[in-house]
């Protein structure tokens, strides 16, 4: 019994088994001729000569008298208790024993069946490993394989960066304490730990903090901020450890973080409750920062645009304690970007590069280089030699404006754009304190239908209260002509971005220029944007009287603006019908010739029109 249920118990463990099992089974039930009760028959006649008794399997072999010795035994299925047979067997003297085969067969049905089932479990292994491969990966965040870059050598030099002349004086000495740390030690100075580079997208940082690991010739390592924030808490922090790890390892080096803001804003300010995972990896950050002595030959070089969300514990001594800020290149750092950037480009003799700097104000060195890189495009699908002045201007609208499109066959809505835009360019040329119309155009652009372009006359860093309620009448003056020749029921959407931009130039007149009859005062910071908490909470600073007042002053700025336009392009009527006739049938009307036909019509060409001034100011 106890054999049996083993047996059982085997059969149910190995559901394959059955597939070798059978045919064998099969096989003994052919040759089983004889019953149990033949058997005894012939044992008591006396032609059995020897019987093997397997009571696992219940079955009896037997050999009969006279039978060739190499024939197969008989097989005899057995009952349950075989006490006849026995009686029987020892009646008539018959040898007989037990026989233990059964267990070397069960071994070897073991074996058989093992061979089976190895390959299922690796197989099943198989697929299971890789069901569970995602989180399997939690099972090793700890290592953060690939997750920063490291650079042995960078290849940038400072030469490669350009326009950042401030920047780049105060982090050659980085270089320096990289380069000849003894220097400074030698003398008691403690060497700064970190340095945090400020700034908007596209001006150079990532460049800056190549340039100098390039100068000092040391390793590179980079991470994100956004990388070491992760779904499991815990793991971010390990992954700071790790590339601190590294990074002691391979002093002197230089550690990059970029977008440092994702991991070291202000702890505590989440809505809702904080990110832990966020402030254990700042936390460790921040550890790991102090773990280490000024002099073991790590710089840790962090980029931001946002440090007015970082944790002030960041910012503290011994920490990010030099800040360096990267702003968007001005006039000179534009056109030595240019330089830098035009070095292995083939540009035609002819294209000023100062003339490019000129028309690219706000330009970071990511557009700059973007630009030359499609000028350059361009010049090789019109199969050109070098670069000219056209790829160049035709580059500058494509990464202004977005991809050209085609203009629009003659309808009533491409006069309705017409109108709209020659509204902008007749007014900007009227109006003194705008910048000069650079070219209007009927061709489509990313998502405008038609384009006026304006060229900044000079750097502008102060602008003056007439200048921007120039630009506000002259933005909305492609409504006014709208609605001049068409009547107000048929004003158009199109005009949707436009109140926009002058609805955000007239409230920040009134809140924080202290340019409207509410006074000189700030009544809110530049960036209004609602970031995690912090700026949320204070946001207005104003009572709900107050908040009514700015109101009507935006109102009275806008609609006395647009009064002006309306009147100016009613006193230009004529000049207005002959500009978007021609625009209609040309599509483009470059600046000059504008300004032309605008003073043919106007007498009073050399002494522009003052600034409108509304009443109240
Ligand atoms: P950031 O890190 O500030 O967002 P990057 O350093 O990544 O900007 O700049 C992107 C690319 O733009 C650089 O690889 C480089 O080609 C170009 N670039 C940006 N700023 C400059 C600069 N000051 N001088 C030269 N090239 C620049
Ligand atoms: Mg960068
Ligand atoms: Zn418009």
């Amino acid at each position: 019994m106890k054999q049996r249920s083993a047996a059982l118990a085997a059969s149910l463990l190995m559901l394959p088994g059955i597939f070798v099992g059978t045919p064998a089974l099969a096989q003994k039930a052919e040759r089983d001729s004889l019953t149990y009760g033949e058997l005894i028959k012939k044992t008591e006649k006396g032609e059995v000569q020897k019987v093997e008794l397997d009571e696992t399997e219940q079955i009896a072999k037997v050999y009969l008298k006279g039978q060739k010795p190499d024939t197969p035994p008989i097989q005899v299925r057995l009952l349950n208790q075989n006490t006849e047979l026995i009686n029987t067997l020892k009646e008539q003297d018959v040898d007989f024993g037990q026989v233990s085969s059964a267990n070397s067969r069960i071994a070897v049905g073991l074996l058989i069946n093992l061979m089976w089932i190895l390959p299922l479990v690796a197989l099943m292994l198989l697929f299971l490993r890789r069901s569970t491969n995602a989180s399997n990966q939690a099972m090793n965040f700890g290592k953060s394989r690939a997750r920063f870059q490291m650079e042995a050598k960078t290849g940038v030099k400072f030469d490669d960066v350009a326009g950042v002349e401030e920047a780049k004086e105060e982090l050659g000495e980085v270089v320096t304490f990289l380069k000849q740390p003894e220097r400074f030690t030698a003398v008691g100075a403690r060497i700064p730990k970190g340095v945090l580079l400020i700034g908007p997208p596209g001006t150079g940082k990532t460049l800056l903090a190549k340039a100098i690991a390039g100068e000092a010739g040391v390793p590179f390592f980079s991470i994100s901020g956004s990388e070491f924030v992760e779904m499991f808490v815990g793991v971010g922090a390990s992954r700071v450890r790790d590339l601190f790890k590294k990074a002691k390892d391979n002093a002197p080096c230089l550690i990059f973080i970029d977008e440092i803001d994702a991991v070291g804003r202000q702890r505590g300010t989440g809505i809702g409750g904080g990110n832990d995972e966020r402030e254990q990896t700042l936390n460790q950050l921040l550890t790991e920062m102090d773990g280490f002595e000024g002099n073991t030959g790590i710089i840790i070089i962090a980029a931001t645009n946002r440090p007015d969300v970082l944790d002030a514990a960041l910012l503290r001594p011994g920490r990010f304690d030099r800040q360096v800020i990267v702003d968007a290149p001005d006039l000179k750092g534009r056109l030595e970007i240019l330089k830098v950037h035009s070095r292995n480009k083939k540009i035609d003799p002819s294209v000023s590069l100062d003339a490019i700097a000129r028309r690219t104000p706000g330009f970071t060195g990511a557009d700059l280089a973007n630009l030359l890189n499609e000028a350059a495009i361009l010049t090789a699908r019109r199969r050109k030699e070098a670069i000219t002045i056209l790829e160049v201007d035709d580059a500058v609208d494509r990464v202004v404006a977005g991809m050209e499109g085609t203009a629009l066959v003659d309808s009533k809505n491409k006069r309705l754009i017409a109108y709209h835009e020659v509204g902008h360019a007749l007014i900007g040329t009227l109006l003194k304190d705008h910048d000069p119309v650079q070219k209007v155009t009927l061709i489509p652009r990313g998502q405008a239908l038609g384009l006026t372009w304006f060229t900044p006359n000079e750097e502008q860093g102060l602008i003056s209260r007439s200048q921007i309620i120039a630009r506000i009448t002259a933005t909305l003056g492609g409504r006014a002509a709208e609605e001049i020749v068409f009547g107000k029921p048929e004003v158009t959407t199109g005009a949707g971005n436009d109140l926009q931009q002058v609805t955000s130039m007239a409230r920040q007149m009134v809140t924080r220029f202290g340019m409207s009859d509410l006074g000189p005062l700030s009544l809110e910071n530049q960036s209004s944007e609602v970031f995690l908490g912090r700026d949320w909470m204070n946001k207005s600073e104003y009572s709900e009287e107050i908040a009514a007042k700015i109101d009507s002053q935006v109102r009275e700025i806008v609609n006395n603006s647009y009064i002006k336009a309306k009147e100016l392009l009613q006193e230009n009527r004529t000049a207005l019908e002959r500009l978007v006739d021609l625009l209609a049938d040309q599509e483009t009307i470059e600046g000059e010739l504008f300004r032309q036909i605008v003073a043919e019509h106007n007498q009073i060409t050399d002494e522009k029109l003052a600034v409108p001034h509304c009443a109240e100011c």
